[in-house]
């Protein structure tokens, strides 16, 4: 665990969680991709005399939000995020879903679950733990749920995965508009912060805030330009996909083309069915 202010710690591995702590009272922020990878965070609390008061989840994404079941306190989300939880509970994750999951991970334990928030708020929450104001914001973008923690005292943000750092972002099911716009915001709420720990990659300290958020802001601003002027030639996807005018992001990520090109495809549809309106 890194300390990034007097009440705030971060966990930074292949995803990133942390720590928001006040009079022996703790929020724990995403829960990794199952309970089987919560030790640090337990220790941590353990260790510091913690006891654990929430889990807060930034977006439904399983691989914050899988260890959830290691925590036995009551889990916030925003009401999107949680919706779509239940949803997936009915879907993808119903009973046969989770037993595959469980044979892909063998060292979970046999009696995982999946839990969905407890409580759920719709634009914004503000826990006070111990006297210090948690605020958890809906921002949108990385997914339609997704949304932050803001420890204003300590000049930290836990942006959960609307920041990807040194890789290319994950677009699945994003809004490569709301993800501008909701960088755009990040930017006005963390100027002179401390802290921004990213769902992925390193936690970024002081003048690296607005730099690296500037950096995908401007990464999918080149890719909306580039992807309305080639709509606006009808070009096709193959020769969209080939076109040299989409930003490269420098990164060792393992297959980080294929992961490009998922970014300028998602980009492209998405410009496209501005048209079909
Ligand atoms: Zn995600």
């Amino acid at each position: 665990m890194q300390k990034t202010g007097g009440h705030t710690m971060a966990l930074v591995t292949t995803v990133n969680a942390g720590i928001i702590h006040s009079g022996g009272r703790a929020i724990v922020v995403d829960t990794l991709f199952g309970p089987q990878h919560t030790a640090p965070l337990r220790q941590a609390l353990k260790q510091d005399g913690l006891a654990e008061q929430y889990v807060f989840n930034t977006h439904y994404h399983s691989d914050h939000t899988f260890g959830n079941c290691a925590f036995g306190c009551p889990v916030i989300s925003s009401a999107a995020c949680s919706d779509r939880m239940r949803g997936n509970l009915e879907g993808a994750w119903n009973k046969q879903g989770i037993q595959k999951w469980l044979e892909a991970n063998p060292q979970a334990p046999k009696d995982f679950t999946i839990r969905p928030p407890d409580l759920a708020f719709s634009d914004a929450l503000t826990v006070y733990l111990e006297g210090l104001p948690v605020r958890m914001q809906l921002f949108g973008g990385h997914t339609p749920g997704s949304s932050i923690a803001v420890i204003e005292r300590d000049g930290v943000i836990f942006a959960g995965d609307l920041l990807f750092i040194g890789r290319y972002p994950f677009v699945g099911d994003a809004s490569i508009i709301g993800w501008c716009a909701a960088l755009r915001r990040l930017m006005e709420v963390a100027a002179g912060y401390k802290a921004v720990i990213p769902g992925h990659g390193p936690i970024l300290w002081d003048d690296a805030i607005p730099h690296e958020v500037g950096k995908l802001l401007s990464f999918f601003e080149r890719c909306l330009d580039a992807a309305s002027a080639l709509a606006g030639k009808g070009a096709s996807h193959e020769e969209v996909l080939a076109s040299p005018s989409f930003p490269v992001i420098d990164t060792d990520q393992p297959q980080a083309e294929e992961r490009r090109r998922v970014c300028i495809a998602k980009v492209y549809d998405e410009v496209l069915s501005w048209g079909k309106r």
